[in-house]
């Protein structure tokens, strides 16, 4: 009797086990599926070609309203690189004038004029001594 019972249940225990790995099973297929689905999401997003390349055959394509954004994102875009490009140049003591100054021997090219006047070392590296550019 105990035997029986004891048989019966472990069997129960199998097919229970059989069942939640039938059940994982499935998640890990539907997993997958959706790993695939993002995947592909991401290539597809990869493989477009950034909206500067977008042919004029496709831009003839997209409503006023997309358009309108686009151009207000290149704008915007333009002058943020704008504002990159003249930091890039601005003198790192005073942030305020342009570079115009080359520290020697190091070559750093990071000064105006007026501060790097005021200076005895490059403020890059800290070697002594710079000479004028222009
Ligand atoms: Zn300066
Ligand atoms: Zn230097």
């Amino acid at each position: 009797m105990f035997k029986k019972l004891f048989s019966n249940t472990k069997e129960e225990e199998i097919a229970k086990l059989k069942l939640e790995m039938a059940t994982l099973n499935e998640e890990i297929v539907k997993m997958n599926e959706e790993k695939n689905g993002h995947l592909k999401m991401i290539q597809d997003h990869m493989n477009k070609p950034p909206f500067w390349q977008v042919s004029k055959e496709e831009l003839a394509k997209m409503t006023t309203d997309e358009l309108t954004n686009l151009s207000s994102v290149l704008t915007k875009k333009s002058s943020e690189i704008t504002k990159i490009i003249s930091e890039r140049n601005l003198c790192i003591v005073c942030q305020e004038r342009s570079r115009n100054t080359l520290f020697s021997p190091c070559l750093h090219y990071n000064c105006c004029n007026t501060c790097a006047n005021t200076l005895i070392k490059c403020p890059t590296c800290r070697n002594l001594r710079f000479m004028e550019k222009e």
